[in-house]
Protein backbone atom coordinates (compact mmCIF):
# COMPACT_ATOMS: atom_id res chain seq x y z
CA UNK A 1 0.00 0.00 0.00
CA UNK A 2 1.03 3.50 -0.62
CA UNK A 3 3.16 4.88 1.82
CA UNK A 4 2.79 2.36 4.55
CA UNK A 5 5.57 -0.08 3.23
CA UNK A 6 7.75 2.61 3.66
CA UNK A 7 6.17 3.06 7.50
CA UNK A 8 6.78 -0.14 7.85
CA UNK A 9 10.90 -0.29 6.38
CA UNK A 10 11.00 2.85 8.65
CA UNK A 11 10.09 0.66 11.63
CA UNK A 12 11.87 -1.91 11.21
CA UNK A 13 14.82 -0.03 10.90
CA UNK A 14 14.06 2.19 13.67
CA UNK A 15 13.84 -1.12 15.71
CA UNK A 16 11.53 -1.62 19.06
CA UNK A 17 11.07 2.37 19.41
CA UNK A 18 7.33 3.61 19.70
CA UNK A 19 5.16 4.94 16.87
CA UNK A 20 3.31 8.08 16.65
CA UNK A 21 0.72 8.41 13.63
CA UNK A 22 2.32 11.20 10.72
CA UNK A 23 1.91 14.68 11.40
CA UNK A 24 -0.95 16.42 8.76
CA UNK A 25 0.00 19.93 7.26
CA UNK A 26 -3.26 22.14 6.74
CA UNK A 27 -4.48 22.06 3.09
CA UNK A 28 -3.03 24.07 0.33
CA UNK A 29 -5.17 26.84 -1.20
CA UNK A 30 -6.35 26.63 -4.58
CA UNK A 31 -6.47 29.61 -7.05
CA UNK A 32 -7.81 28.80 -10.45
CA UNK A 33 -5.76 28.30 -13.58
CA UNK A 34 -6.02 27.57 -17.36
CA UNK A 35 -5.49 24.58 -18.54
CA UNK A 36 -2.73 23.89 -21.50
CA UNK A 37 -5.29 23.01 -24.41
CA UNK A 38 -1.92 21.72 -26.67
CA UNK A 39 -3.36 18.48 -26.93
CA UNK A 40 -6.62 19.77 -27.79
CA UNK A 41 -5.32 18.95 -31.60
CA UNK A 42 -4.99 15.58 -30.70
CA UNK A 43 -8.82 14.88 -29.58
CA UNK A 44 -10.20 12.00 -31.45
CA UNK A 45 -13.66 12.59 -32.70
CA UNK A 46 -14.82 8.86 -31.08
CA UNK A 47 -14.10 10.65 -27.22
CA UNK A 48 -15.43 13.79 -27.96
CA UNK A 49 -18.52 12.79 -29.22
CA UNK A 50 -19.11 10.57 -26.21
CA UNK A 51 -18.68 13.05 -23.52
CA UNK A 52 -19.42 16.31 -25.42
CA UNK A 53 -17.84 19.05 -22.45
CA UNK A 54 -14.34 17.51 -22.28
CA UNK A 55 -11.83 19.95 -22.90
CA UNK A 56 -9.28 17.89 -24.69
CA UNK A 57 -8.57 14.39 -25.47
CA UNK A 58 -7.05 13.50 -22.14
CA UNK A 59 -9.61 14.61 -20.50
CA UNK A 60 -12.06 13.22 -22.50
CA UNK A 61 -10.54 9.99 -22.16
CA UNK A 62 -10.66 10.34 -18.26
CA UNK A 63 -14.50 11.29 -18.40
CA UNK A 64 -14.89 7.93 -20.80
CA UNK A 65 -12.87 6.08 -18.03
CA UNK A 66 -15.15 7.17 -15.21
CA UNK A 67 -18.30 6.33 -17.41
CA UNK A 68 -17.30 2.56 -18.90
CA UNK A 69 -14.00 1.62 -18.42
CA UNK A 70 -13.58 -2.14 -18.29
CA UNK A 71 -9.98 -2.64 -18.57
CA UNK A 72 -9.05 -2.61 -15.32
CA UNK A 73 -11.68 -4.96 -14.10
CA UNK A 74 -10.36 -7.39 -16.87
CA UNK A 75 -6.71 -7.04 -15.67
CA UNK A 76 -8.26 -8.01 -11.58
CA UNK A 77 -10.60 -10.55 -12.90
CA UNK A 78 -8.23 -11.93 -15.02
CA UNK A 79 -5.08 -12.66 -12.57
CA UNK A 80 -7.37 -13.35 -9.78
CA UNK A 81 -9.17 -15.89 -11.71
CA UNK A 82 -6.34 -17.44 -13.89
CA UNK A 83 -3.85 -16.80 -11.52
CA UNK A 84 -4.85 -16.50 -7.85
CA UNK A 85 -2.69 -16.26 -5.20
CA UNK A 86 1.30 -14.96 -5.92
CA UNK A 87 3.49 -15.95 -3.07
CA UNK A 88 6.44 -13.56 -3.55
CA UNK A 89 9.56 -15.98 -4.87
CA UNK A 90 7.27 -18.80 -5.64
CA UNK A 91 5.92 -20.62 -9.08
CA UNK A 92 2.47 -18.75 -8.39
CA UNK A 93 4.32 -15.41 -8.67
CA UNK A 94 6.01 -16.45 -11.76
CA UNK A 95 2.33 -17.74 -13.04
CA UNK A 96 1.42 -14.13 -12.69
CA UNK A 97 4.24 -12.69 -14.32
CA UNK A 98 3.72 -14.76 -17.31
CA UNK A 99 0.11 -13.89 -16.97
CA UNK A 100 0.38 -10.13 -16.77
CA UNK A 101 2.77 -9.66 -19.44
CA UNK A 102 0.67 -11.91 -21.73
CA UNK A 103 -1.93 -9.04 -21.34
CA UNK A 104 -0.23 -6.18 -21.25
CA UNK A 105 1.28 -7.44 -25.04
CA UNK A 106 -2.72 -8.21 -25.75
CA UNK A 107 -3.29 -4.63 -24.59
CA UNK A 108 -0.85 -2.94 -26.67
CA UNK A 109 2.15 -2.68 -24.39
CA UNK A 110 5.97 -2.35 -25.93
CA UNK A 111 8.62 -3.37 -24.43
CA UNK A 112 7.46 -5.97 -22.67
CA UNK A 113 9.67 -8.14 -20.05
CA UNK A 114 10.24 -9.90 -17.20
CA UNK A 115 13.21 -8.22 -15.45
CA UNK A 116 14.45 -11.58 -12.81
CA UNK A 117 16.23 -11.10 -9.20
CA UNK A 118 17.04 -13.30 -6.63
CA UNK A 119 15.31 -13.40 -2.95
CA UNK A 120 15.32 -15.31 0.17
CA UNK A 121 11.98 -17.36 -0.66
CA UNK A 122 9.79 -17.98 2.98
CA UNK A 123 6.66 -20.10 2.42
CA UNK A 124 3.82 -20.62 4.93
CA UNK A 125 4.08 -24.59 5.35
CA UNK A 126 1.21 -26.53 6.71
CA UNK A 127 -2.25 -25.33 8.30
CA UNK A 128 -1.56 -23.58 11.41
CA UNK A 129 -3.42 -23.98 14.89
CA UNK A 130 -3.51 -22.22 17.69
CA UNK A 131 -5.56 -24.80 20.62
CA UNK A 132 -5.80 -22.98 24.23
CA UNK A 133 -5.36 -26.42 26.33
CA UNK A 134 -6.72 -24.97 29.88
CA UNK A 135 -8.64 -23.23 31.41
CA UNK A 136 -11.41 -23.35 28.01
CA UNK A 137 -10.10 -25.72 25.66
CA UNK A 138 -11.01 -24.80 22.27
CA UNK A 139 -9.42 -24.28 18.60
CA UNK A 140 -8.18 -20.10 17.85
CA UNK A 141 -8.25 -19.13 13.98
CA UNK A 142 -4.53 -17.93 12.93
CA UNK A 143 -2.09 -17.50 10.40
CA UNK A 144 1.31 -17.37 10.67
CA UNK A 145 3.39 -14.04 9.74
CA UNK A 146 6.17 -13.89 6.82
CA UNK A 147 9.41 -14.32 8.37
CA UNK A 148 8.15 -16.49 11.65
CA UNK A 149 9.92 -19.74 12.50
CA UNK A 150 8.42 -23.55 12.65
CA UNK A 151 7.27 -24.78 15.81
CA UNK A 152 7.96 -27.80 14.05
CA UNK A 153 5.35 -30.30 13.21
CA UNK A 154 4.31 -31.10 16.87
CA UNK A 155 3.94 -27.64 17.96
CA UNK A 156 4.67 -26.41 21.20
CA UNK A 157 2.82 -25.92 24.33
CA UNK A 158 3.28 -22.64 26.79
CA UNK A 159 1.56 -20.70 29.02
CA UNK A 160 0.41 -17.10 27.14
CA UNK A 161 1.29 -13.54 28.30
CA UNK A 162 -1.43 -10.91 27.64
CA UNK A 163 -0.29 -7.34 26.82
CA UNK A 164 -3.22 -5.22 25.52
CA UNK A 165 -1.16 -3.21 23.96
CA UNK A 166 2.40 -2.71 22.03
CA UNK A 167 3.40 0.10 24.54
CA UNK A 168 2.88 -2.96 27.79
CA UNK A 169 4.75 -4.98 26.20
CA UNK A 170 7.65 -2.76 25.30
CA UNK A 171 7.36 -1.95 29.32
CA UNK A 172 7.70 -5.67 30.18
CA UNK A 173 11.04 -6.48 32.22
CA UNK A 174 13.71 -8.61 30.51
CA UNK A 175 13.57 -11.79 31.01
CA UNK A 176 9.95 -12.05 32.07
CA UNK A 177 8.29 -13.72 29.00
CA UNK A 178 10.92 -16.87 29.41
CA UNK A 179 9.59 -20.01 28.17
CA UNK A 180 5.92 -17.78 27.44
CA UNK A 181 3.70 -16.99 24.52
CA UNK A 182 3.30 -13.29 24.09
CA UNK A 183 -0.13 -12.23 23.27
CA UNK A 184 -0.03 -9.18 21.70
CA UNK A 185 -3.66 -7.10 21.17
CA UNK A 186 -3.03 -3.86 20.07
CA UNK A 187 -6.29 -2.86 18.48
CA UNK A 188 -6.56 -1.45 14.73
CA UNK A 189 -9.17 1.34 14.14
CA UNK A 190 -10.33 2.24 10.72
CA UNK A 191 -8.85 5.39 8.90
CA UNK A 192 -9.73 7.19 5.78
CA UNK A 193 -5.92 7.90 4.95
CA UNK A 194 -4.58 4.82 6.39
CA UNK A 195 -3.01 6.16 9.58
CA UNK A 196 -4.09 3.22 11.66
CA UNK A 197 -1.86 1.53 10.38
CA UNK A 198 1.37 3.17 11.58
CA UNK A 199 -0.28 3.12 14.84
CA UNK A 200 -1.15 -1.08 14.70
CA UNK A 201 1.65 -1.91 13.06
CA UNK A 202 4.78 -2.04 15.12
CA UNK A 203 2.75 -4.81 16.84
CA UNK A 204 3.25 -7.17 13.73
CA UNK A 205 6.31 -5.78 12.08
CA UNK A 206 8.47 -5.73 15.31
CA UNK A 207 6.50 -7.28 18.40
CA UNK A 208 7.58 -11.10 18.04
CA UNK A 209 11.15 -9.94 17.83
CA UNK A 210 10.53 -7.43 20.76
CA UNK A 211 9.10 -10.55 22.92
CA UNK A 212 11.78 -13.09 21.70
CA UNK A 213 14.32 -10.33 23.17
CA UNK A 214 12.87 -10.59 26.80
CA UNK A 215 12.05 -14.45 26.33
CA UNK A 216 9.08 -15.38 24.43
CA UNK A 217 9.39 -18.58 22.92
CA UNK A 218 6.57 -17.80 20.18
CA UNK A 219 4.13 -14.69 19.75
CA UNK A 220 0.77 -14.50 18.83
CA UNK A 221 -0.79 -10.75 17.96
CA UNK A 222 -4.47 -10.14 17.53
CA UNK A 223 -4.44 -9.37 13.68
CA UNK A 224 -3.58 -5.89 12.53
CA UNK A 225 -6.89 -5.35 10.46
CA UNK A 226 -10.19 -3.85 11.10
CA UNK A 227 -13.09 -6.73 10.22
CA UNK A 228 -15.12 -8.60 12.80
CA UNK A 229 -14.54 -11.94 10.64
CA UNK A 230 -12.42 -15.17 11.26
CA UNK A 231 -9.97 -14.01 8.49
CA UNK A 232 -7.07 -13.58 10.38
CA UNK A 233 -4.52 -11.26 8.95
CA UNK A 234 -0.88 -12.11 7.90
CA UNK A 235 1.75 -9.60 6.73
CA UNK A 236 5.69 -9.89 6.76
CA UNK A 237 7.05 -9.57 10.93
CA UNK A 238 11.05 -8.79 11.06
CA UNK A 239 14.08 -10.16 13.37
CA UNK A 240 17.11 -7.91 13.79
CA UNK A 241 20.13 -9.50 11.97
CA UNK A 242 22.06 -11.84 14.62
CA UNK A 243 18.42 -12.73 16.50
CA UNK A 244 16.90 -16.44 15.54
CA UNK A 245 13.11 -15.96 14.28
CA UNK A 246 10.65 -17.39 16.65
CA UNK A 247 7.30 -18.53 15.70
CA UNK A 248 4.68 -15.92 15.02
CA UNK A 249 0.65 -15.70 14.26
CA UNK A 250 -1.99 -13.29 14.06
CA UNK A 251 -5.39 -14.24 15.35
CA UNK A 252 -8.52 -13.15 13.14
CA UNK A 253 -9.87 -10.26 15.68
CA UNK A 254 -13.14 -12.46 17.41
CA UNK A 255 -10.37 -14.97 18.48
CA UNK A 256 -8.36 -12.27 20.00
CA UNK A 257 -11.60 -11.27 21.59
CA UNK A 258 -11.84 -14.46 22.93
CA UNK A 259 -9.07 -14.72 24.19
CA UNK A 260 -9.09 -11.39 26.35
CA UNK A 261 -12.52 -12.52 27.74
CA UNK A 262 -10.48 -15.80 28.94
CA UNK A 263 -8.00 -13.59 30.76
CA UNK A 264 -10.48 -11.29 32.32
CA UNK A 265 -12.30 -14.74 33.64
CA UNK A 266 -9.41 -16.68 34.31
CA UNK A 267 -7.35 -14.65 37.56
CA UNK A 268 -4.92 -16.30 38.37
CA UNK A 269 -5.13 -19.16 36.56
CA UNK A 270 -2.31 -19.57 33.43
CA UNK A 271 -3.77 -19.76 30.44
CA UNK A 272 -2.04 -22.21 28.18
CA UNK A 273 -1.82 -22.42 24.14
CA UNK A 274 -0.77 -25.23 21.91
CA UNK A 275 0.93 -23.47 19.06
CA UNK A 276 1.42 -25.11 15.75
CA UNK A 277 3.25 -22.67 12.81
CA UNK A 278 5.11 -24.53 9.83
CA UNK A 279 6.72 -22.16 7.81
CA UNK A 280 9.53 -22.89 5.73
CA UNK A 281 12.92 -21.39 3.80
CA UNK A 282 13.24 -22.35 0.22
CA UNK A 283 16.62 -20.84 0.32
CA UNK A 284 17.03 -18.52 -3.27
CA UNK A 285 14.30 -18.18 -5.84
CA UNK A 286 13.57 -16.45 -8.82
CA UNK A 287 11.10 -13.79 -8.33
CA UNK A 288 10.70 -10.74 -11.03
CA UNK A 289 9.47 -7.26 -12.01
CA UNK A 290 7.26 -7.14 -15.19
CA UNK A 291 7.84 -3.75 -17.25
CA UNK A 292 5.96 -2.74 -20.35
CA UNK A 293 5.76 1.05 -21.98
CA UNK A 294 3.46 3.47 -23.97
CA UNK A 295 6.11 4.57 -26.08
CA UNK A 296 6.31 8.36 -26.11
CA UNK A 297 7.33 10.50 -29.17
CA UNK A 298 10.26 11.98 -27.34
CA UNK A 299 12.54 8.98 -26.53
CA UNK A 300 14.79 11.36 -25.02
CA UNK A 301 12.70 12.70 -22.62
CA UNK A 302 12.82 10.95 -19.46
CA UNK A 303 9.91 8.47 -18.68
CA UNK A 304 6.37 8.74 -16.46
CA UNK A 305 6.70 5.55 -13.98
CA UNK A 306 3.31 3.75 -12.83
CA UNK A 307 3.84 1.31 -9.98
CA UNK A 308 1.83 -1.42 -8.66
CA UNK A 309 3.15 -5.22 -7.24
CA UNK A 310 2.35 -8.02 -8.88
CA UNK A 311 2.71 -10.85 -5.54
CA UNK A 312 0.46 -11.30 -2.75
CA UNK A 313 0.23 -13.24 0.15
CA UNK A 314 -0.49 -16.94 -0.11
CA UNK A 315 -4.03 -16.76 1.59
CA UNK A 316 -5.31 -13.66 -0.76
CA UNK A 317 -6.02 -13.89 -4.34
CA UNK A 318 -4.59 -10.36 -4.04
CA UNK A 319 -7.21 -8.71 -5.71
CA UNK A 320 -7.69 -5.20 -3.31
CA UNK A 321 -4.02 -5.86 -2.94
CA UNK A 322 -2.94 -5.48 -5.49
CA UNK A 323 -4.55 -7.08 -8.57
CA UNK A 324 -6.68 -3.39 -8.38
CA UNK A 325 -3.50 -1.33 -8.58
CA UNK A 326 -1.95 -3.05 -11.74
CA UNK A 327 -5.13 -2.85 -13.72
CA UNK A 328 -5.91 0.99 -12.64
CA UNK A 329 -1.86 1.68 -13.43
CA UNK A 330 -2.19 -0.41 -17.15
CA UNK A 331 -5.82 0.82 -18.11
CA UNK A 332 -4.93 4.65 -17.27
CA UNK A 333 -1.01 4.50 -19.35
CA UNK A 334 -3.32 2.63 -22.18
CA UNK A 335 -6.09 5.36 -21.92
CA UNK A 336 -3.43 8.03 -22.40
CA UNK A 337 -1.96 5.85 -25.11
CA UNK A 338 -5.18 5.47 -26.92
CA UNK A 339 -5.68 9.67 -26.53
CA UNK A 340 -2.65 10.31 -28.85
CA UNK A 341 0.69 9.31 -28.83
CA UNK A 342 2.29 10.72 -25.48
CA UNK A 343 5.46 13.03 -25.88
CA UNK A 344 6.86 10.85 -22.67
CA UNK A 345 6.84 7.13 -22.63
CA UNK A 346 4.61 6.03 -20.54
CA UNK A 347 6.79 3.25 -18.42
CA UNK A 348 4.63 0.50 -15.92
CA UNK A 349 6.34 -1.51 -13.57
CA UNK A 350 4.59 -4.94 -11.88
CA UNK A 351 7.04 -4.92 -8.93
CA UNK A 352 7.38 -8.57 -7.40
CA UNK A 353 7.83 -9.55 -3.78
CA UNK A 354 6.68 -6.83 -2.38
CA UNK A 355 5.13 -7.81 0.37
CA UNK A 356 7.72 -9.54 2.14
CA UNK A 357 10.42 -6.85 2.08
CA UNK A 358 10.23 -4.59 -1.24
CA UNK A 359 12.53 -6.53 -3.36
CA UNK A 360 11.20 -5.27 -6.33
CA UNK A 361 11.37 -2.55 -5.76
CA UNK A 362 14.96 -2.80 -4.63
CA UNK A 363 16.23 -4.76 -7.70
CA UNK A 364 14.53 -2.35 -10.02
CA UNK A 365 16.17 0.79 -8.43
CA UNK A 366 19.55 -0.91 -8.34
CA UNK A 367 19.16 -2.12 -11.99
CA UNK A 368 18.10 1.06 -13.57
CA UNK A 369 19.62 4.09 -11.29
CA UNK A 370 21.36 5.55 -13.77
CA UNK A 371 18.39 6.16 -15.74
CA UNK A 372 16.10 9.33 -14.91
CA UNK A 373 12.83 9.12 -13.90
CA UNK A 374 10.48 12.13 -14.91
CA UNK A 375 7.48 11.54 -12.02
CA UNK A 376 6.41 8.24 -10.37
CA UNK A 377 3.23 7.34 -8.91
CA UNK A 378 2.15 3.77 -7.63
CA UNK A 379 -1.66 2.81 -7.07
CA UNK A 380 -1.87 -0.13 -3.87
CA UNK A 381 -4.25 0.67 -1.56
CA UNK A 382 -7.38 -0.92 -2.46
CA UNK A 383 -9.57 0.15 -5.26
CA UNK A 384 -11.60 2.58 -3.63
CA UNK A 385 -12.09 6.28 -4.95
CA UNK A 386 -9.70 8.47 -4.86
CA UNK A 387 -10.31 11.84 -2.87
CA UNK A 388 -6.74 13.49 -2.39
CA UNK A 389 -3.74 14.50 -4.56
CA UNK A 390 -0.34 14.79 -3.36
CA UNK A 391 2.99 15.52 -4.34
CA UNK A 392 6.61 16.25 -3.54
CA UNK A 393 6.65 19.38 -5.84
CA UNK A 394 3.26 21.15 -4.68
CA UNK A 395 5.89 24.24 -3.05
CA UNK A 396 8.73 23.53 -6.38
CA UNK A 397 6.39 23.65 -9.24
CA UNK A 398 2.93 25.16 -7.80
CA UNK A 399 1.92 25.83 -11.58
CA UNK A 400 1.67 22.31 -12.42
CA UNK A 401 0.26 20.91 -9.12
CA UNK A 402 -2.24 23.74 -9.29
CA UNK A 403 -3.06 22.44 -12.90
CA UNK A 404 -3.29 18.33 -11.88
CA UNK A 405 -5.54 19.24 -8.83
CA UNK A 406 -8.12 21.31 -10.57
CA UNK A 407 -7.86 18.25 -13.17
CA UNK A 408 -8.59 16.08 -11.75
CA UNK A 409 -11.42 18.24 -9.20
CA UNK A 410 -14.57 16.99 -11.22
CA UNK A 411 -13.79 13.09 -9.96
CA UNK A 412 -14.34 14.45 -6.10
CA UNK A 413 -10.63 14.72 -5.73
CA UNK A 414 -9.02 17.48 -3.15
CA UNK A 415 -5.62 19.25 -3.50
CA UNK A 416 -3.20 19.38 -0.22
CA UNK A 417 -0.06 20.43 1.24
CA UNK A 418 0.68 17.11 2.23
CA UNK A 419 4.20 16.17 0.51
CA UNK A 420 4.33 13.03 -1.13
CA UNK A 421 6.69 10.13 -0.11
CA UNK A 422 5.81 7.76 -3.32
CA UNK A 423 4.54 3.79 -3.23
CA UNK A 424 6.96 0.98 -1.58
CA UNK A 425 7.77 0.20 -5.56
CA UNK A 426 9.05 3.57 -5.92
CA UNK A 427 12.34 3.13 -4.94
CA UNK A 428 13.80 4.25 -7.91
CA UNK A 429 12.19 8.14 -7.71
CA UNK A 430 13.19 8.02 -4.48
CA UNK A 431 16.57 6.99 -4.92
CA UNK A 432 17.15 9.62 -7.74
CA UNK A 433 15.06 12.51 -5.78
CA UNK A 434 12.62 12.67 -8.30
CA UNK A 435 9.18 13.67 -8.89
CA UNK A 436 6.68 11.72 -6.90
CA UNK A 437 2.38 11.97 -6.66
CA UNK A 438 0.17 10.17 -4.64
CA UNK A 439 -3.35 10.08 -5.25
CA UNK A 440 -4.77 9.18 -2.02
CA UNK A 441 -7.67 6.09 -2.08
CA UNK A 442 -10.12 6.01 0.68
CA UNK A 443 -8.53 3.83 2.90
CA UNK A 444 -11.57 2.99 5.33
CA UNK A 445 -12.43 -0.20 4.58
CA UNK A 446 -8.92 -1.50 3.09
CA UNK A 447 -7.62 -3.00 6.72
CA UNK A 448 -11.03 -5.31 6.59
CA UNK A 449 -9.70 -7.23 3.62
CA UNK A 450 -5.81 -6.49 3.39
CA UNK A 451 -3.78 -10.04 3.76
CA UNK A 452 -6.65 -11.99 4.20
CA UNK A 453 -8.32 -14.74 2.20
CA UNK A 454 -11.21 -12.03 2.04
CA UNK A 455 -9.46 -10.34 -0.36
CA UNK A 456 -11.35 -11.44 -3.27
CA UNK A 457 -12.91 -9.87 -6.61
CA UNK A 458 -16.42 -9.44 -5.53
CA UNK A 459 -15.10 -6.38 -2.56
CA UNK A 460 -14.23 -4.49 -5.35
CA UNK A 461 -16.58 -2.18 -6.36
CA UNK A 462 -16.59 -1.48 -10.18
CA UNK A 463 -17.53 2.30 -10.23
CA UNK A 464 -14.87 3.11 -7.63
CA UNK A 465 -12.61 1.11 -9.21
CA UNK A 466 -13.66 3.05 -12.44
CA UNK A 467 -12.78 6.78 -10.85
CA UNK A 468 -9.73 5.62 -9.75
CA UNK A 469 -8.95 4.82 -13.18
CA UNK A 470 -10.20 8.45 -14.73
CA UNK A 471 -8.27 10.07 -12.10
CA UNK A 472 -4.98 8.32 -13.09
CA UNK A 473 -6.00 8.67 -17.00
CA UNK A 474 -6.32 12.69 -15.89
CA UNK A 475 -3.15 12.75 -14.05
CA UNK A 476 -1.05 10.49 -16.26
CA UNK A 477 -2.19 12.77 -19.49
CA UNK A 478 -1.39 15.70 -18.40
CA UNK A 479 2.42 14.23 -16.81
CA UNK A 480 3.11 12.83 -20.11
CA UNK A 481 2.35 15.01 -22.49
CA UNK A 482 5.10 17.82 -20.71
CA UNK A 483 8.46 18.26 -21.66
CA UNK A 484 9.81 20.48 -18.87
CA UNK A 485 11.23 18.72 -15.91
CA UNK A 486 9.14 18.77 -12.99
CA UNK A 487 11.45 19.56 -10.34
CA UNK A 488 10.63 18.36 -6.47
CA UNK A 489 11.76 20.41 -3.70
CA UNK A 490 15.57 19.48 -2.70
ZN1 LIG B 1 0.12 -4.01 -1.42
Amino acid sequence: MTGWGLVRKAWQAAGLALALPPMKTPLLALTALSLSLSALAAVPAAAQASTGSCEDAVACAADAALEGDSLAWDFVEGITTEVGPRQAGTEAEARGRAWAMDWLRANGFRNVADEPFQMRTWVPGGPPTARIVSPYPQDLTIVPLGNSASTGPDGLTAEVVYFPSYADLVAAPAGSLDGKIAFISHDMRPTQDGSGYGFAGPARWTGAALAASKGAVATVIRSIGTDNDRTPHTGGTGFPDGMAATPAGALSNPDADNLERMFARAGNTPITMHLTLTPEWLGETTSGNVVGEIVGSDPLLPPVLLACHIDSWWNSTGAFDDGAGCGIIAAAARNVGEAGKPLRTIRVLFAGAEEVGLFGSTAYSKAHIDEPIAVGIESDFGADRIWRIDSNFSKSNPDLYRELARSVARFGVAPSGEVASGGADLNIVRDQGGALIDLQQDGTRYFDLHHTNNDTLDKIDPQQLRQNVAVWTQVVGILANRAEPFGPAK
